[in-house]
């Protein structure tokens, strides 16, 4: 299988900055893409500003290095994919402590392997993974946020979630503690999955409907322009990033 891969990040329309960022990793030699996939990743700041900027490059870059340099190291892409994040994390709580003067730095991360026709996806915090199949979006990671957790536990309808004051305050990020969870799903690809990777930008303003709609009406990257247009039309709230990858069957 061979992917058609687009990954776009806009500022918004109302934040100065923009405190996502997305990273890729396709290992040159064969033997490594056999074993390890690609990689894929998006992360969202958080700390304002210059912290979350430098938060989520860092976290982006060094999950990839970590995933990338874990070739001697034991288990299967989804632990080793859990492993560079957990890696990740620690270097960014070390740049904290380094330097108590800056802002704290945190972040958002998910991170999606794809080795032959297996799916890993690694999550913490809010940015999300989906797999499009016929027509229908499923969302495969949780939202670590204080409503998401309400919702979860019935105490919040899932309707009011999105107009709540607490909806983007996190329950869980990289670069705040040592040791952090890291949720993991595994998922089967076939032909024509569509797996897209997005931060809350863009769904604060686009449904799960939407994104399966605009990934079955356009190919990989017209369809991340058309999200992002569309998140940017509804009032572009938050930066919006978005990471698309079609499952392709013939090989090129
Ligand atoms: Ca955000």
């Amino acid at each position: 299988m061979y992917h058609q891969v687009a990954q776009r990040t806009n500022r918004g329309r109302r934040r100065r900055h923009n405190e996502d960022a997305l990273g890729a990793w396709t290992p040159r030699a064969a033997a490594e893409r056999t074993r390890s996939g690609v990689l894929y990743v998006i992360a969202d700041g958080v700390g304002g500003a210059a912290a979350g900027e430098l938060a989520s490059r860092c976290a982006v870059d060094w999950t990839i290095e970590e995933y990338g340099a874990a070739g001697d190291r034991a288990g299967g892409p989804g632990e080793r994919l859990a492993a560079a994040v957990e890696a990740a994390n620690r270097r960014l709580c070390q740049a904290n402590r380094d330097h108590p003067e800056r802002r704290e730095m945190g972040t958002t991360l998910v991170a999606a392997a794809i080795v032959g026709d297996e799916l890993h996806v690694a999550n913490v915090g809010d940015s999300r993974a989906y797999r499009v199949r016929g027509g229908a979006a499923e969302l495969l990671t949780q939202d670590h946020t204080v409503t998401a957790g309400m919702v979860r536990r019935g105490e919040l309808e899932p309707g009011a979630a999105a107009r709540h004051p607490l909806r983007s305050q996190l329950t869980r990020c990289l670069g705040l503690e040592p040791e952090v969870k890291v949720d993991l799903d595994y998922q089967r690809l076939l032909p024509g999955d569509v797996v897209v990777l997005c931060s809350d930008g863009l769904t604060r303003h686009v449904t799960d409907e939407e994104i399966a709609q605009a990934v079955g009406a356009h190919k990989a990257r017209a369809a991340a322009r058309a999200l992002v247009r569309l998140a940017n039309r509804r009032g572009g709230e938050d930066n919006v990033s978005v990471t698309i990858v079609q499952v392709c069957s013939a090989t090129r």
